[in-house]
Order: C-alpha cells, then structure tokens, then sequence
C-alpha cells in the first residue's frame, strides 16, 4: 500500500463532487484496462485454438478403430409433437454425423463454440464475489431437507475452496486479472458488461470491497 499516497488523497474531492479519479489515477486505470484486454487475447487465442484442435480431433479420427477416412452422413430425425390444441405434427430435424470408412462407426458431429473470454473472465469475477457473499452469509439449518451439507464448517469449506487456487472460476480471475487494481476491473466490467442480465449480477456483486476480499488492491 502506498501510504503517502492514500493521506494525500482527498476523500470529499474523491467521492462527492463526481470527478472520481485524478489524471494520475486515470492514467493508471487505463494502463491496467491494457494489461487486461492483452490477457484476455492472449487466453483466447490459446483457448480457442486448443478447442479447435480437439474439435478437428474428435470429427477426423475413429474413436473405436482410429480410422481417419471420416466422411459425413446425414440423417432426419422425425419426432412427433402435440400442439397445446390438442392436435399432433411432426417435424424433421436434419443431423450431420460422423461415419467411418473402415469400420462403419458413427457418432455426432462436433461444432465449435469459440469462448468468447471477455464475457467469461465477467462471469467468473461474479462467481467468485458471488461465493464470497454467499461464505459470509453462510447458514446451516440441519432440519432443512435441502441442505446438502453436514455441518456449517462444512458448507463454508466447500464455498472457500470456490475461491481458492484451484477453482475454476477463481483460477480464470487470476490469469486475467492478477496485479491489478479493484478500480480498473470496476471500470473494465462497466464497459463491457453488456447483457441485462449479467448488468444487474454484477451491480449486486461486484464491488470494491468484495475485490479487496480476493487481493485486489485499491487506488
Ligand atoms: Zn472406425
């Protein structure tokens, strides 16, 4: 923490008059809102890449004998529905599946959903404030017959290790965000937040004292 820094700073000018930031501290965001953008291309670069490659794996090669003369068959699927009237239709579906030359096997095409890593990297900043809320407010009620867990230091462990090393969630938060400042991912989340939905989560969850909780520092 830089002290000098934070007894110069003048909490009225910083929170009342709507100018929130000084120059240098606008500087600093900015630079950080770099740092992010360059890790989340980075991560989706070598995501997406590695999705692609197993994606062409899975549609180009047997999985029962490892044959590599895949060709495409395609099929209808006719289901059968009932209309809320009353009456019944069917419809057709067309499938794309993967067919083997030597060996005959078949089995589902598969497509590529790139990961978009602006959007997840959101989402897992608001698991992870999320679970931290959720660790603080933790309950225990053992005649609730939803209660999965056996006790209270139980429950809370199992939400602890979600924003431990190791969890997904707060696993992508460190690669994208490590080392830089609470500020700069409020400001990172406000410009690309773009669902209402996930607006209103991060509204509810993210803010700067959650972040400080997961080791993020202040301006
Ligand atoms: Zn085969």
């Amino acid at each position: 923490m830089n002290w000098k820094k934070l007894f110069n700073k003048k909490p009225s000018e910083k929170h009342f008059t709507g100018k929130q930031y000084t120059a240098e501290e606008v500087l600093k965001i900015k630079e950080e809102k770099e740092i992010i953008m360059d890790r989340i291309n980075k991560t989706s670069v070598e995501y997406n890449n590695e999705l692609e490659k197993e994606t062409k794996k899975h549609n180009s090669e047997c999985p029962k004998c490892n044959g590599i003369e895949i060709v495409d068959k395609i099929i209808f699927n006719t289901k059968s529905n009932t209309s809320l009237l009353g009456g019944s239709y069917t419809n057709s579906e067309k499938v794309v599946l993967n067919k083997c030359k030597n060996c005959d096997h078949e089995w589902n095409k598969e497509e590529i959903y790139y990961t978009d890593m602006i959007f997840s990297s959101i989402s897992s900043i608001i698991y992870c404030c999320r679970f931290l809320i959720d660790l603080e407010k933790c309950t225990f009620d053992p005649l609730d017959p939803i209660e999965k867990f056996k006790t209270l230091d139980e429950k809370k462990e199992n939400l602890r290790t979600k924003i431990s090393e190791g969890s997904y969630w707060y696993d992508e938060v460190k690669k994208i965000f490590d080392g830089v400042s609470a500020d700069a991912i409020l400001v990172f989340g406000k410009e690309y937040v773009c669902s209402y939905s996930y607006e209103r989560k991060w509204n509810e969850y993210v803010n700067k004292e959650n972040l400080k909780k997961l080791g993020f520092y202040e301006l």
